[in-house]
């Protein structure tokens, strides 16, 4: 299958100063991340906050500027567009966020902030009707609900037109931040149908973003585990729920809730706290916390390389190591 994006050592840093007078510090929220998504498929990033993965999700659509690093979309690193190529790049990326309420305009009518993405892409008028009535439904809401405000709109609804919104181009890409964590978990569900529905309806490829395992788990094919601006471990979904092998991984994991009460699994609980992005551990940025902590970890950062048909970077699994 075809590659639709490609992202080659991808990097964004940036300074921050804590007050006056302070020396700025370097922030690498994303550290050489490389990742292809498929034609087709739902690619999960999982992490805890603060890992970096809002910021690659925000880089590749370069909401915010990545400060090295390749984002070949559709064949083209689109890296260096100018503006109006960035514009119909558009098109076939969009980005649906976790709180769809902050970036609904709340003085238009759903109406208007479905017709914004059609006016700004030079839609023809006589077209636009049917898109944004056929649009509607699509997302599960009436086209008797245009002409409302979106503070009229329950949580889940409001994530429908922020899905709606994302849809009304027909982009391949669709880019979700923790699209379900603000709603209701029977909520949740519902939304995380509606985008397998629509995925398969309007052939989409997603590139979804949580810090929620059961949520990745209901929805990805592949799984990216990001740890301090780096993935860790990328793994198909049912190979990595049944077995992680990175330690760091294999934690995340063991907090997941199992459906069935003959599984036991233990709960690996790490020590210390995740250390500053702006001040990472030597080595292994995992090393502080690792229970499987060698000499070498400490002092060389082990790279991704294939294991057992996934990729992890970790020196317990170095064939001559
Ligand atoms: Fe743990 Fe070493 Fe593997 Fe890092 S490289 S996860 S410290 S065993
Ligand atoms: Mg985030």
């Amino acid at each position: 299958k075809t590659p639709l994006l490609e992202v080659r050592n991808l990097q964004k840093r940036f300074l921050t100063g804590k007050g006056w007078l302070q020396q700025p510090t370097c922030v690498h929220a994303v550290n050489g991340v490389n990742l292809t998504v498929t034609e087709g498929e739902t690619l999960g990033i999982v992490g805890e906050s603060g890992c970096g993965k809002s910021t690659l999700g925000r880089c590749i659509l370069r909401l915010i500027e990545p400060t090295e690093g390749e984002i070949v979309f559709q064949g083209r690193d689109i890296r260096p567009f100018k503006k109006a190529d960035m514009h119909q790049v558009r098109r076939n990326m969009q980005m649906v966020f976790q709180n769809p309420f902050d970036t609904l305009n709340p003085k238009l009518t759903i109406k208007s902030i479905l017709t914004e993405p059609l006016i700004a892409h030079g839609i023809p008028k006589e077209l636009r009707q049917a898109l944004i009535e056929d649009t509607m439904e699509l997302v599960g809401l009436s086209k008797k609900q245009l002409a409302r405000y979106a503070h009229e709109f329950s949580g889940g609804q409001r994530q429908r037109i922020g899905i709606a919104r994302a849809l009304m181009l027909r982009p391949k890409l669709i880019i979700a931040d923790e699209p379900v964590s603000a709603l209701d978990v029977s909520i949740q569900s519902q939304i995380l149908n509606l985008l397998q529905d629509l995925q398969e309806q309007l052939s989409l490829t997603y590139l979804f973003i949580s810090h929620d395992l059961s949520v990745v788990e209901h929805i990805a094919d592949r799984v990216a585990v990001m740890y301090l601006g780096e993935v860790i471990e990328l793994a198909n979904k049912e190979d990595l729920f049944a077995k992680p092998l990175h330690p760091y991984a294999q934690s995340l994991l063991s907090a997941v809730p199992v459906s069935d009460p003959d599984e036991k699994r233990e709960r690996i609980l790490l020590k210390g706290d995740l250390p500053s992005p702006s001040n990472p551990p030597s080595g292994c940025k995992f090393h502080p916390r690792c229970w499987a902590c060698m000499d070498i970890c400490k002092t060389t950062a082990p790279a991704l390389q294939e294991v057992e048909g996934r990729l992890v970077a970790c020196h317990l699994y170095e064939r001559n190591g």
